[in-house]
């Protein structure tokens, strides 16, 4: 089991490149020059450095000893969410704006659900002083339009897409159209690992930085550099990917990750891909994908806006696949209540993205006292609405103190 994909960039019988003609030469360029530059020295120690400074890492590895107790094993909380920007996000942006420069592009390019993708490519164009445009579904643009703001604050332009559901997916699709009519100044930064080989490679190899610190970080807490199980939530995969980067080969390492199921698996209103997918092509790559029995690409229904996607990242489908990963399906009210309990017990208020790993949590076997490491990928600022509006998902914690102001 390898964290790499072959030449052609499949992952097993996933992954690849599936992308029109024209779009030809531009993913060729960057599939021959992705490599000598992200392994340069040069680049790594810019990476690093603005990692360091800019990003604040490393991201602490927080022993929550409320919820250990609770759970009966170690739990170790890996703060993601303590990332400028409020998310992982940016460690690939930041990567892959410097790639951008270093292949000599001016504009730049990005699809967003949430919106913090948006944020995180727009912010790091300010930084750099790159052109920036953002493609968002017109839905996503009025449910999350604090992120519009920001991202219009930033200095990037906003494009609302009215096709398709006007979510996620429709945005991605538009962010390739425009890439196919600027192919010569124009980078896309993709938020996720998905796309077209060499994509996903790329930003698995951004966010590897969380298991890397994770090693140390481990060794430093319990005197040994792996975990007994590594849990993460996934919408395309890429804080997942990162956090199992490096124990990918390590079979004494078990890994769970936490799709959105939504209403539920069986109700038809979900985003659990890897439960309900099957083999086709989405955004230039093979993976699993929610689809009719025509092909026609299925939306995807969850809570969670950034794990609202119909693909997933072809690494996941086949790990997934092979066995060496567990994947839960984590329904929206669970993963309310889940985000309550993780505020109520640690004082932190999660993601609802990142709120589908915690309740994991109560799906998993764990063998007393062994080392679990779960990564909180951002923070819940963006959410407070959606907690609110849900309390009566939220069962003990749905009662606040103070309910008349
Ligand atoms: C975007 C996002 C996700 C889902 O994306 P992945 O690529 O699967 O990591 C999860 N959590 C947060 C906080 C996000 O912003």
């Amino acid at each position: 089991m390898t964290n790499n994909p072959d030449k052609n960039g499949f992952y097993g019988q996933f992954g690849g490149a599936y992308v029109p003609e024209i779009l030809y030469k531009c993913v060729t360029d960057l599939q021959e020059a992705y490599l000598p530059i992200i392994e340069s020295k040069l680049f790594q120690q810019e990476y690093s450095a603005l990692l360091k400074d800019y990003v604040g890492r490393p991201t602490p590895l927080y022993y929550a000893r409320r919820m250990s107790e609770k759970y009966g094993c170690r739990l170790y909380l890996k703060r993601e969410d303590l990332n400028h920007t409020g998310a992982h996000k940016i460690n690939n942006t930041i990567g892959q704006v410097l790639l951008a420069r270093k292949m000599g592009k001016t504009r730049i390019i990005a699809e967003t659900g949430a919106g913090q993708h948006g944020v995180a490519t727009a912010t790091v164009c300010a930084l750099m002083d790159m052109e920036c445009e953002i493609f968002m579904g017109k839905t996503d643009v009025e449910r999350q339009h604090t992120n519009v703001e920001r991202m219009r604050m930033l200095g990037a332009e906003v494009h609302p897409v009215t096709t398709g559901n006007m979510t996620l997916s429709d945005a991605t699709s538009e962010a390739i159209r425009d890439w196919c009519c600027h192919p010569q100044d124009t980078f896309y930064i993709v938020g996720s690992t998905m796309g077209p080989h060499p994509y996903p490679d790329i930003v698995a190899k951004m966010q590897s930085i969380i298991s890397k610190e994770l090693k140390w970080q481990l060794m430093e807490k319990t005197g040994r550099d792996y975990p007994d199980c590594l849990i993460a939530c996934v919408g395309g995969g890429s804080n997942a990917a990162g956090t199992i980067y490096h124990y990918i080969a390590d079979e004494r390492v078990n890994i769970y990750l936490a799709e959105a199921g939504g209403h539920g698996v069986e109700s038809g209103y979900t985003a659990a891909t890897m439960h309900c997918g099957t083999e086709g092509i989405i955004h230039g790559a093979r993976t699993l994908v929610m689809q009719t029995d025509d092909g026609q690409i299925k939306e995807a229904f969850t809570i969670s806006a950034g794990l609202d996607y119909p693909g997933i990242g072809p690494l996941h489908a086949q790990l997934a696949q092979s066995g060496r990963t567990k994947v839960l399906a984590v329904n929206d009210d669970e993963a309310i209540l889940a985000g309550y309990e993780l505020t109520r017990m640690e004082g932190i208020i999660p993601a609802i993205e990142s709120a589908h790993a915690i309740a994991a949590l109560k799906k998993i076997p764990f063998r007393k006292d062994e080392v679990v490491v779960l990564t909180v990928s951002g923070r819940g600022d963006k959410d407070l609405k959606t907690y609110l509006d849900h309390r009566d998902m939220a069962g003990e914690y749905g009662h606040f103190q103070t309910d008349a102001y």
